[in-house]
Protein backbone atom coordinates (compact mmCIF):
# COMPACT_ATOMS: atom_id res chain seq x y z
CA UNK A 1 0.00 0.00 0.00
CA UNK A 2 1.22 3.44 -0.93
CA UNK A 3 1.99 6.11 1.80
CA UNK A 4 -0.36 8.60 2.56
CA UNK A 5 0.22 11.18 5.10
CA UNK A 6 -1.44 14.72 5.84
CA UNK A 7 -1.32 17.63 7.27
CA UNK A 8 -4.70 19.38 9.06
CA UNK A 9 -4.07 22.36 10.97
CA UNK A 10 -7.25 23.88 12.68
CA UNK A 11 -6.73 27.44 11.15
CA UNK A 12 -7.89 28.97 14.61
CA UNK A 13 -4.22 30.62 14.23
CA UNK A 14 -1.36 31.62 11.53
CA UNK A 15 1.18 28.46 10.66
CA UNK A 16 3.11 27.91 14.09
CA UNK A 17 7.08 27.15 13.58
CA UNK A 18 5.88 23.76 15.76
CA UNK A 19 2.97 23.77 13.33
CA UNK A 20 5.65 24.16 10.40
CA UNK A 21 8.31 21.32 11.66
CA UNK A 22 4.98 18.86 12.24
CA UNK A 23 4.01 19.57 8.48
CA UNK A 24 7.38 18.83 7.34
CA UNK A 25 8.16 15.74 8.63
CA UNK A 26 4.57 14.80 7.34
CA UNK A 27 5.81 15.68 3.94
CA UNK A 28 8.74 14.84 3.83
CA UNK A 29 7.34 11.09 5.06
CA UNK A 30 5.56 11.12 1.92
CA UNK A 31 8.04 12.30 -0.17
CA UNK A 32 10.57 9.51 0.84
CA UNK A 33 8.41 6.43 0.41
CA UNK A 34 7.17 7.98 -2.88
CA UNK A 35 3.81 8.80 -1.74
CA UNK A 36 0.93 11.52 -0.86
CA UNK A 37 0.86 14.34 0.65
CA UNK A 38 -3.00 15.61 1.70
CA UNK A 39 -4.05 18.71 3.30
CA UNK A 40 -7.26 19.48 5.64
CA UNK A 41 -8.52 22.25 6.95
CA UNK A 42 -10.14 21.55 10.00
CA UNK A 43 -12.21 23.97 10.57
CA UNK A 44 -15.15 22.52 12.28
CA UNK A 45 -14.47 25.02 15.84
CA UNK A 46 -16.43 28.53 13.27
CA UNK A 47 -15.87 30.64 16.78
CA UNK A 48 -12.57 30.23 17.34
CA UNK A 49 -11.67 30.31 13.58
CA UNK A 50 -9.23 33.50 12.93
CA UNK A 51 -9.58 35.60 9.88
CA UNK A 52 -6.83 35.27 7.42
CA UNK A 53 -5.53 31.99 9.20
CA UNK A 54 -6.54 29.34 5.61
CA UNK A 55 -4.95 31.81 3.79
CA UNK A 56 -1.61 32.77 5.79
CA UNK A 57 -1.41 28.41 6.50
CA UNK A 58 -1.66 28.02 2.31
CA UNK A 59 1.01 30.75 2.31
CA UNK A 60 3.32 29.66 4.62
CA UNK A 61 3.03 26.32 3.25
CA UNK A 62 3.80 27.26 -0.22
CA UNK A 63 6.44 29.59 0.80
CA UNK A 64 8.09 26.39 2.55
CA UNK A 65 7.81 24.67 -0.75
CA UNK A 66 5.60 21.78 1.05
CA UNK A 67 3.38 21.48 -1.81
CA UNK A 68 0.21 18.95 -1.16
CA UNK A 69 -0.64 16.80 -3.80
CA UNK A 70 -4.09 16.58 -2.89
CA UNK A 71 -6.46 18.99 -0.89
CA UNK A 72 -7.18 21.78 0.69
CA UNK A 73 -9.82 20.01 2.01
CA UNK A 74 -12.40 21.19 4.60
CA UNK A 75 -13.99 19.69 7.40
CA UNK A 76 -17.40 22.11 7.35
CA UNK A 77 -17.91 20.89 3.75
CA UNK A 78 -18.16 17.16 4.63
CA UNK A 79 -21.04 17.44 7.27
CA UNK A 80 -23.12 14.94 5.42
CA UNK A 81 -20.16 12.37 4.91
CA UNK A 82 -20.32 12.68 8.47
CA UNK A 83 -23.24 12.41 9.38
CA UNK A 84 -23.49 9.28 7.12
CA UNK A 85 -21.20 7.65 9.39
CA UNK A 86 -22.97 8.69 12.35
CA UNK A 87 -26.11 6.78 11.31
CA UNK A 88 -24.00 3.84 10.31
CA UNK A 89 -22.70 3.37 14.01
CA UNK A 90 -26.27 3.54 15.00
CA UNK A 91 -27.91 1.06 12.72
CA UNK A 92 -24.78 -1.36 13.62
CA UNK A 93 -25.28 -0.76 17.08
CA UNK A 94 -21.56 0.17 17.73
CA UNK A 95 -22.87 3.87 18.64
CA UNK A 96 -26.35 5.20 20.60
CA UNK A 97 -28.38 8.19 21.70
CA UNK A 98 -28.12 9.54 24.80
CA UNK A 99 -31.16 11.74 26.10
CA UNK A 100 -29.76 12.67 29.37
CA UNK A 101 -30.42 15.76 30.72
CA UNK A 102 -27.57 18.31 31.91
CA UNK A 103 -29.49 18.04 35.35
CA UNK A 104 -28.46 14.21 35.10
CA UNK A 105 -24.97 14.78 34.12
CA UNK A 106 -23.92 17.27 36.46
CA UNK A 107 -25.76 15.15 39.34
CA UNK A 108 -23.66 12.17 38.21
CA UNK A 109 -20.34 14.12 37.94
CA UNK A 110 -20.82 15.12 41.54
CA UNK A 111 -21.29 12.24 42.85
CA UNK A 112 -18.30 10.71 40.91
CA UNK A 113 -15.99 13.51 41.68
CA UNK A 114 -16.99 12.96 45.18
CA UNK A 115 -15.70 9.39 44.90
CA UNK A 116 -12.51 10.97 43.46
CA UNK A 117 -13.49 9.64 40.06
CA UNK A 118 -13.18 10.93 36.83
CA UNK A 119 -15.74 11.35 35.04
CA UNK A 120 -17.47 8.43 32.51
CA UNK A 121 -20.79 8.35 31.63
CA UNK A 122 -22.36 5.56 33.02
CA UNK A 123 -24.13 4.36 29.83
CA UNK A 124 -27.65 5.02 31.36
CA UNK A 125 -29.08 5.56 27.99
CA UNK A 126 -27.37 2.44 26.48
CA UNK A 127 -29.66 0.35 28.61
CA UNK A 128 -32.83 2.78 28.70
CA UNK A 129 -33.63 2.70 24.73
CA UNK A 130 -36.88 3.25 23.12
CA UNK A 131 -36.98 7.20 23.38
CA UNK A 132 -38.53 9.04 20.43
CA UNK A 133 -35.13 9.92 18.42
CA UNK A 134 -36.69 13.34 17.41
CA UNK A 135 -36.60 14.49 21.14
CA UNK A 136 -32.57 16.24 21.85
CA UNK A 137 -30.38 14.02 22.12
CA UNK A 138 -26.15 13.21 21.46
CA UNK A 139 -25.09 10.15 20.01
CA UNK A 140 -22.06 8.40 22.25
CA UNK A 141 -20.26 5.49 20.68
CA UNK A 142 -19.88 2.66 22.62
CA UNK A 143 -16.11 2.44 23.89
CA UNK A 144 -14.49 -0.76 24.97
CA UNK A 145 -14.76 -0.24 28.92
CA UNK A 146 -11.89 -3.37 29.20
CA UNK A 147 -8.41 -3.86 28.37
CA UNK A 148 -6.11 -1.44 26.53
CA UNK A 149 -5.95 1.34 23.67
CA UNK A 150 -2.33 0.49 22.45
CA UNK A 151 -0.45 1.64 19.22
CA UNK A 152 3.61 1.48 18.59
CA UNK A 153 3.84 5.11 17.80
CA UNK A 154 7.08 6.02 14.75
CA UNK A 155 8.34 8.67 17.62
CA UNK A 156 7.47 7.36 20.77
CA UNK A 157 7.77 3.49 20.63
CA UNK A 158 4.95 1.76 22.52
CA UNK A 159 1.74 3.35 24.28
CA UNK A 160 -0.95 2.15 26.08
CA UNK A 161 -3.66 3.88 27.78
CA UNK A 162 -6.18 1.78 30.01
CA UNK A 163 -9.73 1.86 28.39
CA UNK A 164 -11.38 2.17 31.26
CA UNK A 165 -9.98 5.96 31.45
CA UNK A 166 -12.28 6.66 28.48
CA UNK A 167 -16.09 6.72 28.39
CA UNK A 168 -18.55 6.27 25.54
CA UNK A 169 -17.73 9.99 24.01
CA UNK A 170 -20.12 12.07 22.23
CA UNK A 171 -19.58 11.59 18.22
CA UNK A 172 -22.61 14.55 17.95
CA UNK A 173 -23.80 16.74 19.47
CA UNK A 174 -27.48 18.04 20.23
CA UNK A 175 -27.03 20.55 17.28
CA UNK A 176 -26.25 17.92 15.25
CA UNK A 177 -22.59 19.33 14.83
CA UNK A 178 -20.18 15.94 14.76
CA UNK A 179 -17.19 16.46 17.17
CA UNK A 180 -13.93 16.64 16.51
CA UNK A 181 -12.38 12.72 17.36
CA UNK A 182 -15.20 11.79 15.11
CA UNK A 183 -14.67 14.32 12.09
CA UNK A 184 -10.91 13.36 12.47
CA UNK A 185 -11.10 9.73 12.16
CA UNK A 186 -13.96 9.73 9.24
CA UNK A 187 -11.30 11.91 7.30
CA UNK A 188 -8.65 9.64 7.81
CA UNK A 189 -10.41 6.74 6.37
CA UNK A 190 -11.87 8.56 3.45
CA UNK A 191 -8.86 10.23 2.86
CA UNK A 192 -6.91 6.42 3.16
CA UNK A 193 -4.59 7.58 5.07
CA UNK A 194 -1.62 5.27 6.26
CA UNK A 195 0.61 6.85 8.58
CA UNK A 196 -0.99 9.96 10.74
CA UNK A 197 2.11 12.37 12.01
CA UNK A 198 0.97 14.82 14.25
CA UNK A 199 1.66 16.93 17.54
CA UNK A 200 1.96 15.41 20.97
CA UNK A 201 -0.62 17.11 22.19
CA UNK A 202 -2.74 14.62 20.12
CA UNK A 203 -1.65 11.86 22.15
CA UNK A 204 -4.57 11.21 24.24
CA UNK A 205 -7.14 11.79 21.46
CA UNK A 206 -5.78 8.47 19.56
CA UNK A 207 -7.65 6.11 21.95
CA UNK A 208 -10.84 7.26 21.14
CA UNK A 209 -10.07 8.04 17.76
CA UNK A 210 -8.69 4.13 17.60
CA UNK A 211 -12.51 3.39 19.44
CA UNK A 212 -13.64 5.02 16.08
CA UNK A 213 -11.89 2.99 13.57
CA UNK A 214 -12.63 -0.42 15.60
CA UNK A 215 -16.23 0.71 15.81
CA UNK A 216 -16.28 0.64 11.89
CA UNK A 217 -14.54 -2.55 11.73
CA UNK A 218 -11.12 -1.20 10.27
CA UNK A 219 -7.34 -1.08 11.81
CA UNK A 220 -6.27 2.24 12.72
CA UNK A 221 -3.24 3.70 10.39
CA UNK A 222 0.03 4.13 11.82
CA UNK A 223 0.79 6.79 14.06
CA UNK A 224 3.50 9.35 14.79
CA UNK A 225 3.69 12.15 17.37
CA UNK A 226 6.12 14.67 17.21
CA UNK A 227 7.38 16.39 20.35
CA UNK A 228 6.64 20.82 20.95
CA UNK A 229 9.49 23.02 20.04
CA UNK A 230 10.60 25.09 23.01
CA UNK A 231 11.89 28.37 23.56
CA UNK A 232 15.99 28.46 24.32
CA UNK A 233 14.60 29.21 28.07
CA UNK A 234 12.67 26.08 27.77
CA UNK A 235 9.32 27.72 27.99
CA UNK A 236 6.64 27.34 25.63
CA UNK A 237 7.10 28.84 22.37
CA UNK A 238 5.29 32.35 22.00
CA UNK A 239 5.29 35.80 20.69
CA UNK A 240 7.98 36.63 23.74
CA UNK A 241 10.76 34.50 21.59
CA UNK A 242 10.32 36.51 18.44
CA UNK A 243 8.53 35.48 15.70
CA UNK A 244 6.53 32.13 16.26
CA UNK A 245 4.56 32.37 12.85
CA UNK A 246 6.00 31.50 9.87
CA UNK A 247 5.41 34.29 7.77
CA UNK A 248 7.11 36.73 10.34
CA UNK A 249 10.32 34.99 9.54
CA UNK A 250 10.00 36.01 5.87
CA UNK A 251 9.63 39.25 6.82
CA UNK A 252 12.58 39.44 9.11
CA UNK A 253 14.45 38.03 5.68
CA UNK A 254 14.99 34.41 6.39
CA UNK A 255 15.22 32.07 3.36
CA UNK A 256 12.44 29.53 2.99
CA UNK A 257 15.44 26.69 2.51
CA UNK A 258 17.40 28.22 5.45
CA UNK A 259 14.25 27.96 7.55
CA UNK A 260 13.05 24.31 7.00
CA UNK A 261 16.81 23.29 7.24
CA UNK A 262 16.54 24.84 10.26
CA UNK A 263 13.27 23.01 11.32
CA UNK A 264 14.43 19.32 10.04
CA UNK A 265 17.43 19.45 11.96
CA UNK A 266 15.44 20.77 15.34
CA UNK A 267 14.55 16.90 16.49
CA UNK A 268 16.09 15.35 14.00
CA UNK A 269 19.46 14.41 12.43
CA UNK A 270 21.36 12.42 9.92
CA UNK A 271 24.86 11.64 11.59
CA UNK A 272 26.52 15.04 12.00
CA UNK A 273 25.14 16.81 9.16
CA UNK A 274 24.40 20.13 9.46
CA UNK A 275 23.25 21.68 5.80
CA UNK A 276 20.73 19.30 3.87
CA UNK A 277 19.52 20.14 0.33
CA UNK A 278 15.39 19.74 -0.32
CA UNK A 279 16.30 16.22 -2.04
CA UNK A 280 19.35 15.13 0.66
CA UNK A 281 16.28 15.44 3.16
CA UNK A 282 13.75 13.83 1.26
CA UNK A 283 16.44 11.20 0.60
CA UNK A 284 17.96 10.69 3.98
CA UNK A 285 15.04 11.54 6.11
CA UNK A 286 13.52 9.13 8.58
CA UNK A 287 11.04 9.50 10.95
CA UNK A 288 12.18 6.59 13.01
CA UNK A 289 15.31 9.08 14.09
CA UNK A 290 13.19 12.06 15.61
CA UNK A 291 13.51 12.83 18.78
CA UNK A 292 10.55 12.07 21.20
CA UNK A 293 12.07 15.10 23.75
CA UNK A 294 10.83 18.57 23.05
CA UNK A 295 13.79 20.90 21.03
CA UNK A 296 14.67 24.38 21.79
CA UNK A 297 14.17 26.84 19.37
CA UNK A 298 18.03 28.82 18.95
CA UNK A 299 17.41 31.81 16.76
CA UNK A 300 21.27 32.30 16.44
CA UNK A 301 21.63 28.25 14.94
CA UNK A 302 18.79 29.93 12.49
CA UNK A 303 20.72 32.82 11.73
CA UNK A 304 23.74 30.82 11.14
CA UNK A 305 22.07 28.64 8.55
CA UNK A 306 20.49 31.42 6.93
CA UNK A 307 23.93 33.32 6.66
CA UNK A 308 25.13 29.73 4.97
CA UNK A 309 21.98 30.11 2.25
CA UNK A 310 22.25 33.47 2.04
CA UNK A 311 25.79 33.33 0.95
CA UNK A 312 25.76 30.56 -0.89
CA UNK A 313 23.36 31.97 -3.54
CA UNK A 314 23.63 33.15 -6.88
CA UNK A 315 22.38 36.49 -6.89
CA UNK A 316 19.66 36.24 -9.52
CA UNK A 317 18.10 33.57 -6.35
CA UNK A 318 18.41 36.58 -3.98
CA UNK A 319 17.15 39.31 -6.25
CA UNK A 320 13.70 38.80 -5.61
CA UNK A 321 13.23 38.39 -1.85
CA UNK A 322 15.43 41.66 -1.80
CA UNK A 323 13.48 43.29 -4.01
CA UNK A 324 10.74 42.69 -1.53
CA UNK A 325 12.20 43.82 1.60
CA UNK A 326 13.75 47.10 -0.44
CA UNK A 327 10.08 47.62 -1.03
CA UNK A 328 9.45 47.30 2.67
CA UNK A 329 12.29 49.51 3.80
CA UNK A 330 11.23 52.05 1.21
CA UNK A 331 14.81 51.99 -0.49
CA UNK A 332 14.30 53.11 -4.13
CA UNK A 333 17.89 51.57 -6.21
CA UNK A 334 17.25 53.57 -9.36
CA UNK A 335 19.52 56.21 -8.47
CA UNK A 336 23.10 54.18 -7.92
CA UNK A 337 25.01 50.49 -9.07
CA UNK A 338 23.21 47.71 -10.77
CA UNK A 339 21.68 45.39 -7.64
CA UNK A 340 23.48 42.48 -8.76
CA UNK A 341 26.49 43.93 -7.98
CA UNK A 342 25.43 45.34 -4.90
CA UNK A 343 24.01 41.99 -3.47
CA UNK A 344 27.54 40.20 -4.99
CA UNK A 345 29.13 42.53 -2.44
CA UNK A 346 26.62 42.18 0.20
CA UNK A 347 25.21 38.28 0.46
CA UNK A 348 28.82 37.14 2.12
CA UNK A 349 28.15 38.82 5.08
CA UNK A 350 24.58 39.84 5.26
CA UNK A 351 22.58 37.14 7.79
CA UNK A 352 19.42 38.11 6.87
CA UNK A 353 17.66 39.34 3.54
CA UNK A 354 16.70 42.29 5.67
CA UNK A 355 20.10 43.24 6.66
CA UNK A 356 21.01 43.15 3.38
CA UNK A 357 18.16 45.85 2.11
CA UNK A 358 19.23 47.77 5.03
CA UNK A 359 23.05 47.89 3.98
CA UNK A 360 21.84 48.82 0.41
CA UNK A 361 21.41 52.17 1.86
CA UNK A 362 24.57 52.99 1.46
CA UNK A 363 24.69 52.47 -2.43
CA UNK A 364 21.51 54.16 -3.36
CA UNK A 365 20.43 58.05 -3.85
CA UNK A 366 21.29 60.52 -0.64
CA UNK A 367 24.19 59.84 1.72
CA UNK A 368 22.55 58.49 4.41
CA UNK A 369 24.85 57.74 8.17
CA UNK A 370 23.34 55.01 9.88
CA UNK A 371 25.57 56.25 13.16
CA UNK A 372 26.37 59.66 13.83
CA UNK A 373 27.79 59.40 17.10
CA UNK A 374 31.09 57.36 15.30
CA UNK A 375 30.88 59.66 12.47
CA UNK A 376 31.19 62.93 14.57
CA UNK A 377 34.15 61.48 16.18
CA UNK A 378 35.71 60.45 13.41
CA UNK A 379 34.95 63.65 11.85
CA UNK A 380 36.80 65.71 14.46
CA UNK A 381 39.90 63.40 14.85
CA UNK A 382 40.41 63.29 11.20
CA UNK A 383 43.12 65.08 9.21
CA UNK A 384 41.80 67.02 6.39
CA UNK A 385 45.17 67.33 4.29
CA UNK A 386 44.98 63.42 4.29
CA UNK A 387 41.50 62.96 2.87
CA UNK A 388 41.91 65.92 0.75
CA UNK A 389 44.95 63.67 -0.84
CA UNK A 390 42.89 60.94 -0.95
CA UNK A 391 40.60 62.75 -2.92
CA UNK A 392 42.67 63.64 -5.11
CA UNK A 393 43.90 60.75 -5.96
CA UNK A 394 40.67 59.24 -6.34
CA UNK A 395 39.94 61.82 -8.68
CA UNK A 396 42.68 61.13 -11.07
CA UNK A 397 41.71 56.93 -11.66
CA UNK A 398 40.68 56.58 -14.56
CA UNK A 399 39.57 52.73 -14.10
CA UNK A 400 37.64 52.47 -10.96
CA UNK A 401 37.99 49.28 -9.64
CA UNK A 402 38.95 47.53 -6.29
CA UNK A 403 42.51 46.90 -6.88
CA UNK A 404 43.18 50.81 -7.95
CA UNK A 405 40.95 52.33 -5.13
CA UNK A 406 43.38 49.84 -2.44
CA UNK A 407 46.62 51.14 -4.36
CA UNK A 408 45.53 54.95 -3.28
CA UNK A 409 44.54 54.25 0.11
CA UNK A 410 47.69 51.99 0.59
CA UNK A 411 49.81 54.52 -0.67
CA UNK A 412 48.80 57.59 1.24
CA UNK A 413 49.18 54.81 4.34
CA UNK A 414 52.52 55.31 3.85
CA UNK A 415 52.89 58.53 2.66
CA UNK A 416 51.20 59.88 5.38
CA UNK A 417 52.36 57.13 8.19
CA UNK A 418 48.68 57.11 9.10
CA UNK A 419 47.20 53.56 9.88
CA UNK A 420 45.28 51.75 7.61
CA UNK A 421 42.50 51.86 10.22
CA UNK A 422 42.71 55.19 10.32
CA UNK A 423 41.85 55.73 7.17
CA UNK A 424 39.23 53.24 6.40
CA UNK A 425 37.02 53.35 8.90
CA UNK A 426 36.48 57.24 8.64
CA UNK A 427 36.50 56.59 4.76
CA UNK A 428 33.79 54.26 5.54
CA UNK A 429 31.51 56.11 7.34
CA UNK A 430 31.98 59.60 5.43
CA UNK A 431 31.52 57.64 2.06
CA UNK A 432 28.93 54.43 3.19
CA UNK A 433 27.74 55.95 6.34
CA UNK A 434 28.13 52.61 8.49
CA UNK A 435 31.10 50.98 10.53
CA UNK A 436 30.27 47.73 9.15
CA UNK A 437 30.92 46.76 5.85
CA UNK A 438 32.84 44.32 3.12
CA UNK A 439 35.72 45.17 2.09
CA UNK A 440 36.11 48.95 1.87
CA UNK A 441 37.84 48.95 -1.70
CA UNK A 442 35.23 46.61 -3.17
CA UNK A 443 32.14 48.89 -2.12
CA UNK A 444 33.39 51.80 -3.30
CA UNK A 445 34.21 49.88 -6.34
CA UNK A 446 30.67 48.82 -6.78
CA UNK A 447 29.44 52.54 -5.41
CA UNK A 448 31.11 54.34 -8.35
CA UNK A 449 33.56 56.42 -8.49
CA UNK A 450 30.86 59.47 -8.28
CA UNK A 451 29.12 58.96 -5.31
CA UNK A 452 32.46 58.52 -3.84
CA UNK A 453 34.04 61.55 -4.49
CA UNK A 454 30.51 63.75 -4.08
CA UNK A 455 30.83 62.13 -0.89
CA UNK A 456 33.81 62.18 0.68
CA UNK A 457 33.88 65.68 -0.35
CA UNK A 458 30.86 66.93 1.83
CA UNK A 459 33.36 65.18 4.72
CA UNK A 460 35.76 67.16 4.05
CA UNK A 461 33.41 70.47 4.11
CA UNK A 462 32.55 69.37 7.30
CA UNK A 463 35.96 69.16 8.64
CA UNK A 464 37.36 72.24 7.33
CA UNK A 465 34.87 74.21 8.41
CA UNK A 466 35.75 73.37 12.17
N1 LIG B 1 -6.40 20.03 13.68
C1 LIG B 1 -5.44 19.58 14.61
C2 LIG B 1 -4.52 20.72 14.98
O1 LIG B 1 -4.46 21.72 14.35
C3 LIG B 1 -4.62 18.42 14.07
C4 LIG B 1 -5.34 17.13 14.16
C5 LIG B 1 -4.56 15.94 13.68
O2 LIG B 1 -3.50 16.10 13.09
O3 LIG B 1 -5.07 14.83 13.89
O4 LIG B 1 -3.83 20.64 15.95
Amino acid sequence: MSVRTRFAPSPTGFLHVGGARTALYSWLYARHNHGKFILRIEDTDVEREKEGAVDAILDSMKWLGMYWDEGPFYQTKRLERYNEVVDQLLASGQAYRCYCSEERLNALKAQQEKNKENFIYDRHCLHHLGHDPSLPHVVRLKSPQQGIAAWDDMIRGRIEFSNSEFDDFIIRRTDGWPTYNFCVVVDDIDMQMTHIIRAEEHINNTPKQIYVYRALGLEPPVFAHVSPILGDDGKKLSKRHGAANVMQYQEEGFLPEALRNYLVRLGWGHQDKEIFSLDEMISLFDINNVSNSPSAFNTEKLLWLNKHYIAAATAEHLLPDLQWQLQRLAISTEDGPPLERVVMLLKTRARTMKEMAEACRSYYGEYQCNNQETYQQLLASAHPTVFCEIYQRFSTINDWQSAEINQVIGDISKEFGTSLKDINMPLRLFILGAKDTPSLNDCLAVLGKEKTLNRLHAAIENMSCK
